[in-house]
């Protein structure tokens, strides 16, 4: 479907090349990034014996570690002028500095201000994540925050608003 360019729109007739075709629709693009991270699944509010039925082997007091795999969907309609969302490479450094040079290498319940005194289970990391990515998100809209704890088992968000 044609649209009118940006260039005609505004009425400028300088530029020599033809403006290219701008096509209708609306994509969702992904980058993913990965950290290594330790953690311990504890509720400090409960007692000891809770947390092992809870938690088992993942409220060990030595932690653990995990190789993560953060996923995140922006969805929107490609720039008319760049045929992007947004530049894949800049999403990378928004979740690097957002999320992975907080996390990488680092221990989720101690060193990680934004997850300070919040259980670190998958579901609580993309409800965090997201919450650390939106402020930066400025073309397209947040779609999805993915993370893989392990290659089975993962969670997904879709911002305060889903159901
Ligand atoms: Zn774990």
């Amino acid at each position: 479907m044609l649209k009118p360019s940006a260039a005609s729109k505004t009425g400028s007739r300088s530029s020599r090349a033809k403006a290219p075709r701008v096509l209708a629709g609306v994509v969702s693009i992904t980058r993913q990034v990965h950290f290594n991270s330790a953690h311990r699944l504890h509720n400090p509010s409960k007692s000891q014996e809770w947390n092992v039925a809870h938690y088992g082997l993942c409220t060990n007091p030595h932690w653990h570690g995990h190789n993560y795999v953060l996923e995140v969907t922006l969805r929107g309609r490609p720039d008319p002028d760049t045929g992007y969302i947004m530049d894949l490479s800049q999403l990378k450094k928004i979740l690097h500095r957002a999320v992975v040079d907080k996390c990488d290498h680092h221990n989720l319940n101690d060193e990680v201000d934004f997850l300070r005194g919040v259980i670190p289970s998958t579901e609580n990391l993309v409800i965090a994540f997201w919450n650390e990515i939106a402020p930066h998100i400025k073309a397209g809209r947040l779609h999805c925050v993915r993370l893989y704890e392990t290659p089975r088992n993962f969670a997904e968000y879709h911002g305060p608003d889903s159901k």
